[in-house]
């Protein structure tokens, strides 16, 4: 006899990261986490230095300077915010509490991968509904949904495709949903998006009263190392959240970092404007080397190389030159890798790496 966890728990697949080390290589670039392409803002260390010697003193668990500074920033509500140790704790949080053994998950085929992780986790069956030209199919996930649906996932812009949908198809999504289920909007990189018409969620949240909307520091606040998200919800959601997050489940040192990052000047506009142009500049010249990129309004790029075979290939000659990008297998796509949009220097490496690869 042992100790054994639910059923469902042995049907996850452990989550893997982006790799950070190449053995042998000393310099290494790291592409593949989308971690933002210039670290923290600096007002983010110097407040993280300053937390130092307050490390002692357990953190403000309601949060309330983090929610009134983020509500300040994106006018929005801070009764109706909940801070997360990461979007990611905020994810499973809402799948455990609104899912479940005996309920379904529905997610497009190559939606983010934790809302597959989590949601065996909590026991529910997770239905992945095949894409059109790798971005989510509304017409296919509102087949899907089932007497038993309770929840529905949808990132816009889509990691790892970088697919966004017009706002008029996440209209239509919500509106072919049941008011019984919970609708996810995972922005986790909504800063980033140049498409005109766009909105990350916030005015489908307030309309629909079942949709909650996730956004993160991870991506262009650079700050993936603090764990700092949060999320956007109806007052019946803020009141369920409340309920079951650990009660100082963000750090004194990630909300300090927060605070200082919404009041670093520029830096969302800067950070935008570098990943525009290059975002723009990589795909252009991977696209004259003969790579196929597949359209992104994300700090990466899908990149595919239409075999598998291809894609490990030109991976390894990445590696070669200290360039660590992530390999798509564990998405479904292992044609492709995804590239994360570094600094000017870094973008110039991957364009004369890919391009000898293609070449050579
Ligand atoms: C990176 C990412 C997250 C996770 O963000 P954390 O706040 O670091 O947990 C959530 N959703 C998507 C789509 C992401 O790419």
């Amino acid at each position: 006899m042992s100790v054994m966890p639910r059923p469902s728990i042995l049907s996850v697949e452990p989550y893997v990261g982006g790799e950070s080390k190449i053995p042998g290589v000393n310099r290494i670039v790291k592409l593949s986490s989308n971690e933002g392409a210039f670290g923290p803002p600096p007002a983010a260390i110097a407040a993280i230095q300053a937390m130092a010697s307050e490390a002692h003193r357990y953190p403000d668990g309601g949060a309330k300077a983090m929610r009134e500074a983020i509500g300040a920033r994106f006018g929005l509500d801070p009764a109706r915010i909940v801070v997360g140790n990461g979007s990611d704790e905020l994810i499973a949080l809402l799948i455990l509490a609104y899912g479940g053994e005996g309920t379904e998950l529905v997610m497009s085929a190559h939606g983010f991968m934790m809302y597959d992780i989590t949601g065996r986790w909590a026991g529910c069956r997770i239905i992945k509904v095949p894409e059109r030209g790798l971005c989510a199919d509304i017409d296919g996930m509102l087949a899907a949904v089932g007497p038993r649906t309770r929840l529905v996932f949808l990132a816009n812009p889509n990691n790892p495709t970088g697919s966004i949908l017009p706002q008029a198809e996440v209209d239509r999504l919500r509106a072919g949903l049941r008011d019984d289920i919970l609708l996810v909007l995972d922005s986790a990189y909504a800063e980033y998006v140049t498409r005109p018409g766009y909105d990350a969620g916030a005015k489908l949240v307030d309309a629909s009263g079942t949709t909650v909307m996730t956004r993160t520091f991870s991506k262009i606040f650079g700050m993936g190392g603090m764990r700092l998200g949060w999320c956007y919800a109806p007052a019946p959601v803020i009141d369920v959240l409340s309920r079951v997050r650990g009660p100082f489940n963000v750090n004194a040192a990630a909300m300090a970092a927060g605070i200082a990052a919404l009041a670093q000047k520029g830096w969302v506009e800067q950070s935008v404007a570098h990943n525009t142009e290059w975002r723009g500049k990589v795909a252009a010249a991977l696209e004259a080397a003969g790579i196929k990129v597949w359209p992104s309004e994300g700090n990466f790029l899908l990149v595919d190389f239409g075999t598998p075979a291809k894609a490990k290939a030109a991976d390894d000659s990445l590696k070669a030159r200290g360039l660590i990008v992530r390999a798509m297998g564990g998405y479904g796509l292992p044609a492709c890798l995804r590239i994360t949009i570094g600094t000017a220097e870094e973008c110039t490496m991957v364009i004369e790496a890919l391009t000898a690869f293609m070449h050579g």
